[in-house]
């Protein structure tokens, strides 16, 4: 079944452990994701961003989505992921999407603010959750999210209180040191700022760049106020990886065959993070 985002992470929050959001692209991620969510019965956010649009769009990912989720009673948030595109949001809501992330990130903090209210009031008229992103994460290794060289803003944690309760959004993304991409060095992240922002915000706060974060970190966030996170990179880099091993080996494949065992790479990932994040 899909359901919205506030109804997972209200959950997560009560039972302080954290929803996965998984990038798909295409069928075998999008398969990937639903199977593993059914095999461990772990809830499981499916995200899409408007970047890769070219690939898929919004109605055929709903449409392999609910079919997919229609058997199964673990719940599914289908959400739209970085959005940086009004419009792209309102096609996503059209299309049956139950999430959005509106990211101002890169806009003033008043203009942020304003576009973010407006979604949120629009969304939750047709019962989509909202989330945001206040503050900026700095690009990594690999990131298909901003460019490597983008610096980190952390998140204000006085902004944040104000932001939540003027735009009413239901999830929050904040940066604490977590990068898009795979980390260059030793990740440094912020667990006092997260402690912060927890303190004063009441909404699920999202952490984005979940790929390569070591898991005592990941424990500690999910311990003070993270209920989401993201990950993309890891999906892509570990997929890609095995199917160049595949390549190289002498047998020759149908690309029938690819196409499941690229699933099979896809749940490796995905079950590897759901275990971290559920316990
Ligand atoms: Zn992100």
């Amino acid at each position: 079944m899909i359901v919205n985002l506030q109804s997972v992470l209200k959950d997560a929050k009560d039972k302080k452990y954290a929803v996965g959001s998984f990038n798909v692209y295409n069928y075998e991620t999008i398969r990937g994701v639903i199977e593993s969510a059914k095999e461990s019965q772990i809830p499981a956010i499916i995200a899409f961003g408007e970047r890769y649009m070219e690939n898929m769009d919004f109605k055929t990912v709903h449409a392999i989505v609910d079919t997919m989720t229609k058997e199964i009673d673990i719940p599914i948030v289908l959400h739209l992921d970085h959005c940086k595109f009004p419009e792209n949001i309102f096609k996503a809501i059209r299309a049956g999407f139950t999430s959005v992330m509106y990211d101002g990130s890169h806009l003033s903090y008043e203009e942020n603010l304003k576009n973010t209210k407006e979604i949120v009031e629009i969304a939750h008229a047709t019962g989509v959750s909202v989330e945001a992103e206040l503050g900026s994460l700095a690009g990594g290794e690999g990131s298909n999210e901003g460019a490597e060289d983008q610096n980190e803003i952390y998140t204000n944690p006085i902004q944040a209180k104000e932001f939540v309760s003027f735009t009413g959004v239901d999830a929050l993304a904040v940066s604490i040191g977590t990068v898009h991409g795979m980390y260059k060095g030793e990740p440094k992240i912020s667990i006092d700022v997260l402690k912060e922002i927890a303190s004063r915000v009441d909404v699920p706060l999202v952490l984005h760049g979940g790929s390569g974060t070591p898991e005592v970190t990941i424990r500690d966030c999910i311990q003070n106020g993270i209920c989401k996170i993201n990950v993309n990179t890891e999906i892509s880099v570990y997929t890609v990886e095995k199917i160049k091993e595949l390549m190289t080996g002498e047998k020759t494949y149908h690309l029938s065959n690819i196409s499941l065992k690229t699933v099979g790479y896809v749940k490796e990932i995905v079950k590897k993070y759901m275990s971290m994040f559920y316990r």
